[in-house]
């Protein structure tokens, strides 16, 4: 089962999965965003904040819809992403 949190509800609500979409896939893999459906690398992947399975597992979203996810949260979704990029690079 797949679901979607509502950060202004503060509930999950069904969600149907773009075909592709995946929790976990190789480096240099193609797959699908599970929010915008756009095929990407799977290295260039962020875990969604709220697209998650049964667990709460979060499936792999793009940089676009991670930002507007970090935007839901009330997160300055720029300024976080430039903070991931320069931490990547130095470690
Ligand atoms: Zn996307």
């Amino acid at each position: 089962m797949v679901q979607k949190y509502n950060p202004i509800t503060k509930e999950y609500e069904a969600y149907c999965l773009p075909d592709g979409a995946v929790l976990i896939a190789n480096n240099g893999e193609k797959i699908k965003c599970a929010g915008c459906g756009e095929e990407f690398n799977y290295d260039e992947s962020y875990t969604s904040r709220e697209i998650h399975n049964e667990f709460g597992l979060g499936y792999c979203v793009c940089r676009k819809c991670y930002a507007k996810e970090l935007t839901n949260a009330g997160f300055d979704s720029v300024g976080l992403l430039k903070d991931i990029v320069k931490w990547v690079k130095y470690t």
